[in-house]
């Protein structure tokens, strides 16, 4: 059943299982399948479902050659008991306080990070080793039937290589951290992440994790991981030992695919609240920096789901922005360094595939798009594509004092605590007027306030002392929040990885995680 290929060629096809563990296509594209959108999913349906029930819904119709019961496995294994909320991703009303002005559309906020890690990179990052250890075969339940592809011998063991600016490093740390068959190797730019970023990742515990600090900034590691996905020498050893590298960034489809869920969770919920009635359109407002969350709303739109507009929200850095409103993307341009650390990106990978999918499925377009983009760093879609394109996503942005500002205003005028980057997402849905036909606005919110103790405080005018961990503890005060138990608890935890190398010691470095592995 070979659903899926590359977006810069239809001839480099594969089964939804191969595009899982490989990731990336061999021509470099992403994974896109061109039958998205035939079959819909009854909406009306949707209020009597649970998030798990939701889940094997949209993951059946996108992945479909894994069999029910293993869908079934992975939800169950992702989903229960590692998410602090029934609900797994719960939607919260943003109710007016005191003499704020009532919007005209009801809003929520969606909260994506009640997950382990307490960034909305859990929702995937808690599915994709599931979902990857049933595409290799190594799953310890319900793998008996071998795939009839290239991988059908010996199960291979896969070796994650991640290069993170502090999220997605330690969200793919808890997904993969024992998983069976697979290691985890993250690299994250020493001295460049917040203190609590660095201890999530170097307190984590598990037989196949390796954690190391790089001499060096993200993009210096980020280049690096790219090199040791290229090196052919270094593959063929690997191979020799029964281990093949994989990614787990957004460009990998079992990413992608468990996003598209909590759309229609938090649909159902607006339904069971009496918010909305089946049917009516919902306008999401998403804080984009690769542009998977937002484009996992533009695939549910594709599987039914009544989306009014989707709402591309970016900070300082805001090539996204220039694109949607030009047609021009451009990423020869200053690269700031902000408060949302994790939307701070002048190449946003997903971009590709919608483009894919806006252009009619042009894979020849794609093609010349992306050889330009890494030719010259800079292309341009016609005015025709443009309008399709502005026909499904608004945008806007927030300059770093409007971000903070926005954090204040939402707690002065709703009681609700946002971290900096939903409030890049709070700050352009105020600014914007709700689309036409929307009968209710929400906000996605991809992090815990408490990861980012110290920007919230000083946003809210809290004196803000010197330690991360005073600086939860002066926010719980002042805000009667409660920091989440796994990041208050990081103060106590042993440090268990020390490792700083130079960026040319990162593929020695795999080499060595890997033999361990095998
Ligand atoms: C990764 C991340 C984003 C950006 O999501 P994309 O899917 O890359 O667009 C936004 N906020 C937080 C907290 C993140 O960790």
């Amino acid at each position: 059943m070979n659903l899926y290929h590359s977006t810069r060629s239809h001839a480099l096809a594969c089964s939804s299982k191969e595009a899982v563990r490989r990731g990336i296509a061999q021509d470099g594209g992403l994974f896109v399948s061109d039958s998205l959108g035939e079959q819909k999913i009854d909406v009306s349906a949707l209020a009597t479902m649970n998030y798990a029930a939701i889940a094997r819904t949209v993951l059946a119709m996108l992945l479909p050659d894994y069999t029910e019961d293993e869908i079934a496995a992975c939800v169950d294994e992702a989903y229960t008991g590692t998410f602090a909320s029934p609900e797994v991703t719960p939607v919260v009303p943003l109710t007016e306080k005191g003499d704020a002005t009532p919007s005209t559309v009801p809003s929520s906020v969606l909260e994506l990070f009640w997950g382990p890690t307490s960034a909305f990179k859990d929702v995937a990052l808690q599915m994709l080793p599931r979902l990857m250890a049933r595409a290799t075969g190594t799953a310890s339940t319900g793998a008996a039937e071998a795939e009839s592809t290239d991988n059908a011998s010996a199960p291979e063991k896969i070796m994650i290589v991640t290069a993170t600016s502090g999220d997605t490093g330690k969200a793919a740390l808890a997904g993969f951290a024992d998983a069976p068959g697979c290691g985890i190797t993250v690299f994250y730019p020493e001295g460049k992440v917040s203190h609590v970023q660095k201890l999530q990742m170097s307190t984590q515990e598990g037989t196949n994790v390796a954690v190391c600090g790089v001499r060096g900034n993200f993009d210096d590691a980020q280049s690096a991981v790219k090199r040791i996905f290229a090196d052919s020498a270094l593959a063929e050893r690997l191979a020799e030992r029964g281990v093949a590298l994989s990614s787990a960034n957004s460009i990998n489809i079992g990413r992608l695919v468990p996003q598209v869920v909590y759309y229609f969770a938090a649909y159902a919920q607006l339904m069971r609240a009496g918010t909305i009635q089946a049917g009516d359109e919902v306008e999401f407002c998403v804080p984009t920096g690769n542009f998977g969350d937002v484009l996992a709303g533009y695939y549910a739109k594709l599987l039914g789901l009544p989306v009014a507009k989707l709402i591309v929200a970016s900070d300082a850095n805001n090539v996204l922005f220039d694109f949607l409103t030009t047609g021009v993307y451009d990423r020869n341009r200053p690269f700031f360094t902000t408060i949302s650390p994790s939307m701070d990106i002048l190449i946003s990978s997903n971009l590709e595939r919608m483009l894919y999918h806006l252009s009619g499925g042009d894979s020849k377009l794609v093609a010349s798009l992306m050889e330009q983009l890494a030719k010259n760093g800079r292309y341009e879609v016609t005015p025709e594509l443009l309008t399709r394109i502005q026909d499904v996503f608004a945008c806007g942005w927030a300059r770093e004092d409007e971000v903070s500002a926005a954090i204040a205003a939402c707690w002065r005028d709703h009681g609700y605590l946002i971290d900096p980057h939903t409030a890049c997402g709070y700050h352009v849905m105020e600014q914007l007027a709700p689309a036409s036909g929307a009968r209710a606005r929400v906000l996605l919110s991809t992090a815990s306030p408490y990861k980012f103790p110290r920007a919230v405080a000083e946003a809210l005018g809290l004196d803000v002392p010197a330690d991360d961990f005073a600086c939860m503890e002066v926010l719980a005060e002042a805000t009667g929040t409660v920091p989440p138990a796994q990041l208050a608890e990081l103060r106590h935890k042993p440090e268990l990885h020390h490792d700083v190398v130079d960026v040319e010691g990162m593929s020695t470095f795999v080499e060595a995680a890997a033999g361990r592995l095998a």
